[in-house]
C-alpha cells in the first residue's frame, strides 16, 4: 500500500479510497495507493505550514541545508538501480534512460540548487551612504504538481530549488506513475530531511486532492509541469489567492533540418527528438521541417533508422520504445493518426497498433501545418513531416504554432542558426544537438507552453520573495 506522506506520518486517504498503479508493459498490478481527497490536500499543506512557520529549515543557512540536501541526492545515487527499475515499471520509461539519465538527474537536480543557493551571487550597490542589496527570504509553502513523463526527474526539478531556497513543499506526483515520489520521500526523511519540509499526496485533480494545492491561501508558490489544459485550471484556481505560479506546459516543437545539415548528426539527433521516451517528452520535435531540396534522402535515412529501433520491454536494455502510460493515451495517439489519415497523410512507416500498450514508430507526409496532427501535442510516437525553401519560410512554419516550447535546427551555417534562434518563439532552441541542458538557464515556455522560466537564478527569484534593502549609513569613517 502506498500512503500520503504527512508530516512524519504514512497514512492512508481520510476515506480510505484507494486506486492501482500498473506496469504498462504487461498489466501487472504495482500497488494499490491512496487516493487522496480534499481533506488529505488540507492535512499536507497544514504540516508543510507548521514546518514553515515553527520548523528549523526556514531557518538554516542555505549552507546547512545544502549538507542535508548532498546526503539527500548521495542516498539517491546509492538507491539508483531501485529507483530506476521501480520508475521503468511504473511508466514504461526504458531502463537505460530511468537508470543513465532520469535517476542520476534526479540527484544532480538536488546537488545543483543545493549549491546554487548557498554560492549564488547576490547584488550590493554601496553608494556613498547607501548600501542598497536584495535579500532573497523564502516565499513559505510550495504545491508541486507533476506529471507522468519523467516522474522523479520533474518532480525534484521543482522540489530541489523549493527546498534549496528554505520552502517547505507538498507534492503531488502523478496518479499513473505515484511509486517513486513516494520511495523518494523515504529515502529523504532517512538521509535526514526534517519532518514536514516534503509532505507527498497521492491522487488525482482539482476535484480531489489537488484542489487546496492550488486553490488554498496558505499556499505561497505553485510549480505545476502538465498539460496546457490543465495549467490553464490551475492558473484559475490560483488567481482568486493572487498565488503565483509557474506553468511548464506541453508542446509541439519544430525541428528544422537545413541541406547544408550533417546528416549523420541530423539523422540520429532527429531520431531521438521524437522517439526517445516514445515521444511522451514536452520537448519533442513532432514537427520536423526538412529543406526539400534534401528532404528524399532524409526522409529515406530516417525512416530506416525509425524501423531500425527496437520496440518491446522497456527493462531491456536494448529496447528503444517501451509501452505508451496507459490505454487512454493509446487511444488518443491511434486516433489522431486515424485522422491523419482522413486528412490526406502518407504513413511511411508504422501507423498500425502493435498489441498491448505498444505503438510503433511513425512517420507522416503529406500534411501541411494547418492539420491537426500539426497543431496539436499528440505526446507519442508520431511525427509530423513538412518541407520548406528557405530560411523565412522554415522560421514561419515554426513560429505558426499554439505552443512555443522548444526548437531544435540542423545547419553548418551557424550565422543562420544565430539568427535564427533570436527569432524562434520557444523558450529553448538546440543548434545540432538536442536535449542537452545547462541548469543556470531558464527553462519554459511561450504561448499555452508555460508560464515563467525556472532554472538557477530564476528558481530563485520564483522560490523566493526578492526584498530590495536600503541602508543609509550614518557615519562612513575617514577615506
Ligand atoms: P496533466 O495535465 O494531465 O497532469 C499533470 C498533473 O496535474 C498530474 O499530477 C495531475 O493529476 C494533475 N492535475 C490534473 N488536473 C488537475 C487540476 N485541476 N488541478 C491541479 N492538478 C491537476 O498532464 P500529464 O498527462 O500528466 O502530462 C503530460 C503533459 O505534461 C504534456 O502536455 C506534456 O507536454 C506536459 N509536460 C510539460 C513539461 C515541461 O517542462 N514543459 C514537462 C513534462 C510534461
Amino acid at each position: 500500500m502506498i500512503r500520503h506522506l504527512i508530516g512524519k506520518e504514512w497514512v492512508d486517504a481520510s476515506d480510505g479510497a484507494t486506486f492501482e498503479t500498473r506496469d504498462p508493459h504487461d498489466g501487472s498490478l504495482l500497488g494499490t495507493v491512496a487516493r487522496g481527497t480534499a481533506a488529505d490536500g488540507d492535512a499536507a499543506l497544514t504540516a508543510a505550514r507548521e514546518a514553515f512557520d515553527d520548523g528549523p529549515w526556514p531557518r538554516m543557512t542555505p549552507k546547512e541545508r545544502a549538507k542535508i540536501l548532498h546526503a539527500v541526492a548521495d542516498a539517491v545515487d546509492a538507491h539508483r538501480d531501485e529507483l530506476a527499475l521501480t520508475e521503468t515499471r511504473d511508466g514504461g520509461k526504458t531502463i537505460t534512460q530511468s537508470g543513465h539519465a532520469e535517476i542520476p538527474r534526479v540527484a544532480l537536480n538536488l546537488r545543483f540548487f543545493a549549491d546554487y543557493a548557498a554560492m549564488a551571487p547576490n547584488e550590493a550597490y554601496p553608494d556613498g551612504g547607501l548600501l542598497s542589496y536584495t535579500l532573497y527570504p523564502p516565499a513559505g509553502v510550495v504545491s508541486a504538481i507533476s506529471p507522468w513523463n519523467a516522474p522523479l526527474m520533474l518532480a525534484t526539478w521543482k522540489i530541489a530549488p523549493a527546498l534549496a531556497f528554505g520552502n517547505t513543499v507538498v507534492l503531488k506526483p502523478a496518479p499513473q506513475t505515484p511509486l517513486t515520489a513516494a520511495r523518494f520521500a523515504e529515502i529523504a526523511l532517512e538521509a535526514g530531511l526534517p519532518e514536514g519540509v516534503l509532505n507527498v499526496v497521492q491522487g488525482f485533480g482539482g476535484d480531489e486532492v489537488a484542489g487546496p494545492l492550488t486553490g488554498d491561501p496558505r499556499v505561497d508558490r505553485i510549480t505545476f509541469t502538465g498539460s496546457s489544459a490543465t495549467g490553464a485550471a490551475v492558473l484559475k484556481a490560483a488567481a482568486p489567492n493572487h498565488t503565483p505560479v509557474s506553468a511548464e506546459l506541453g508542446g509541439k516543437s519544430a525541428n528544422i533540418v537545413f541541406a547544408d545539415a550533417d546528416l549523420e548528426v541530423a539523422v540520429p539527433q532527429s531520431i531521438r527528438a521524437i522517439f526517445a521516451g516514445n515521444g511522451q517528452v514536452c520537448l519533442a520535435g513532432s514537427r520536423l521541417l526538412v529543406q526539400k531540396s534534401v528532404m528524399d534522402e532524409f526522409l529515406a535515412r530516417f525512416t530506416e533508422a525509425a524501423e531500425a529501433l527496437v520496440v518491446g520491454d522497456p527493462k531491456e536494455h536494448s529496447t528503444f520504445l517501451g509501452p505508451l502510460i496507459e490505454q487512454r493515451h493509446l487511444d488518443k495517439v491511434a486516433g489522431y493518426v486515424d485522422l491523419a489519415r482522413t486528412e490526406g497523410a502518407t504513413v511511411l512507416t508504422g501507423g498500425t497498433p502493435l498489441g498491448g500498450l505498444y505503438y510503433p514508430p511513425t512517420v507522416l507526409t503529406g500534411l501541411t501545418n494547418a492539420a491537426r496532427c500539426a497543431r496539436e501535442e499528440i505526446f507519442g510516437p508520431v511525427v509530423t513531416v513538412l518541407g520548406f525553401d528557405t530560411e523565412e519560410d522554415a522560421l514561419a512554419i515554426a513560429n505558426d504554432s499554439d505552443y512555443g516550447l522548444a526548437g531544435m535546427l540542423f545547419t553548418q551555417n551557424l550565422d543562420r542558426a544565430h539568427r535564427m534562434a533570436a527569432r524562434w518563439k520557444a523558450g529553448t532552441v538546440w543548434i545540432n544537438t538536442f536535449f542537452e541542458r545547462d541548469l543556470r538557464l531558464p527553462f519554459g515556455g511561450e504561448g499555452i507552453s508555460g508560464v515563467g522560466r525556472e532554472g538557477g537564478q530564476y528558481s530563485r527569484e520564483f522560490f523566493t520573495e526578492p526584498r530590495a534593502v536600503m541602508l543609509r549609513l550614518r557615519d562612513q569613517g575617514p577615506r
